[in-house]
């Protein structure tokens, strides 16, 4: 087993970069036939979502923009549950097919928020396409339209995910072991 750590914790090898290509390219195909026509507008929430975003943007195969937002409402390893104002949105979102590009949706919150800011903007319409959801750990009642992978109610890192500002970079996901 592949372990690695990031300053006091221990994290071992749980999703592998082939599964994860696989998984961000079936969400692609998935977007690709159901907005092909809806001129959308991309958001990827920064940081986590970078990289999600950036793949899963190479398999998007019809005309779109794609813009990017930042909030914070993670600090360390639990949710603080404060979440920020979304900033960075320079972009008109009147009238307009939204797609939020998360990393991963934990308890929701932080969707929840988004979700009502961009409907307060006058979205039209407004889908939701995380790389991540931790289904177990959902306590907000919101649509997720379309999720690479659900995983267990751990804490991970790795692929646009970090411990404390590192593990970003990371090609595959780690789960922490201690
Ligand atoms: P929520 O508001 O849904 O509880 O939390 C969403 C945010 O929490 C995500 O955008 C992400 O930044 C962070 N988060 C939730 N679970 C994890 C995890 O296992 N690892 C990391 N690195 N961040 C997480
Ligand atoms: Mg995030």
């Amino acid at each position: 087993m592949s372990t690695i750590e990031i300053k006091d914790k221990k994290f071992a090898l749980s999703i592998p970069e082939s599964e994860i290509q696989a998984a961000v390219r079936r969400v692609a195909e998935d977007i690709n036939r159901d907005i092909a026509d809806k001129n959308p507008l991309f958001i990827c929430v920064l940081n986590g979502a970078f990289m999600f975003a950036g793949d899963l943007m190479k398999t998007i195969n019809f005309p779109c923009e794609i813009t990017f937002i930042k909030l914070a409402s993670y600090d360390g390893l639990y949710t603080s549950g404060t979440v920020k104002e979304i900033i960075g949105l320079n972009e008109s979102v009147v009238g307009r097919n939204v797609v939020v590009v998360e990393d991963i949706v934990d308890t929701g919150i932080t969707m929840e928020r988004i979700l009502e800011s961009l409907r307060a903007k006058g979205a039209n319409s407004i889908r939701v396409a995380t790389f991540l959801q931790k289904p177990d750990a959902l306590q907000r009642e919101i649509t997720v339209d379309y999720v690479a992978m659900k995983i267990p109610n751990d804490f991970i890192v790795g692929y646009g995910l970090d411990y404390d500002g590192y593990g970003r970079n990371l090609k595959d996901i780690y789960t922490v072991i201690e």
